[in-house]
């Protein structure tokens, strides 16, 4: 495997979500490769810094920005990056920058739980880190599911959009069902991706409202619509104006269930 084979999967790596034997042989890279290990330290700060910067009090914001930033200086200049490191682990400093300075736009209280959620689903959408399986069927897609995650997955029928694929990642805390549609909400425009979360609530902790009451919410460039269907909590994200996302949303006929999962019969 080379430094190219792997790079895309080293958020991946970090997040923990390779298997022990991926994992192994990513291990064993690493140890011979600087540059691969320094992405690795890089990315695990910089998610390290995503976390912290969700809760920061408003009085903490700017020391932790410069301790980041120093911290990531000084592990820059001991390992001595390549360029092509030193480039990347600049536009990480530059974006822990721009979140802890949103951080402070939150004042005191922070986020709200919901804006949590949404915040979460925007970057996590944002990373556009590799599908696990592409080109299936809807009912597919939810029986691939069915092994990984303790919930079911119902995978809605957006309009004017194609399932591209699915993976398993995470919103908050909560694993979560990700599937990626192609939307073309004009024909004569090139096709968009959309992010659909498909994650268990079966408490009631998040707030979302049952379909079709769908709340639109902005966060880093995208907007996120959030829904609830029963136990299962939905959060689409795309770079779409809202009037275009909305008409990507499933209809709901009378009397039938909001969100009919592919595998729906009446
Ligand atoms: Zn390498």
């Amino acid at each position: 495997m080379t430094c190219r084979d792997l790079q895309p999967f080293l958020s991946t790596y970090v997040d923990g979500e390779f298997d022990a034997a991926e994992r192994a042989r990513m291990d064993a890279h690493l140890e011979g490769c600087p540059a691969c290990a320094a992405l690795v330290r890089a990315e695990a700060a910089f998610l390290a810094a995503l976390g912290r910067a969700a809760d920061v009090p408003v009085a903490a914001p700017a020391g932790l920005r410069h301790r980041v930033l120093a911290g990531l200086d000084a592990e820059d200049r001991a390992a001595r990056r390549p360029p092509g490191v030193r480039t990347w682990l600049t536009v990480a400093a530059a974006l822990v920058g721009v979140l802890l300075g949103g951080s402070l736009l939150w004042g005191r209280t922070g986020p709200s739980p919901r804006q949590r959620y949404v915040e979460s689903a925007a970057l996590n959408h944002a990373r556009g880190l590799p599908l696990e399986i592409s080109r299936v069927a809807p009912e597919n897609v939810e029986a691939w599911f069915g092994g990984k995650l303790d919930h079911r997955v119902a995978v809605p029928r957006l309009q004017r959009a194609s399932l591209a694929g699915a993976r398993l990642l995470h919103v908050q805390d909560r694993p979560a069902a990700y599937l990626r549609y192609d939307a073309q909400p004009r024909p004569d425009a090139a096709p968009r991706d959309v992010g659909l979360f498909v994650f268990d609530d079966h408490h009631g902790e998040v707030p979302a409202a049952p379909y079709p009451a769908v709340e639109v919410a902005r966060s880093r460039g995208y907007n996120v619509a959030v829904w609830r269907d029963g136990e299962l909590v939905y959060e689409l994200v795309t770079d779409l104006d809202e009037p275009e996302l909305r008409e990507l949303l499933p209809s709901a006929p009378a009397g039938a269930p909001p969100v009919r999962p592919a595998s729906y019969t009446p």
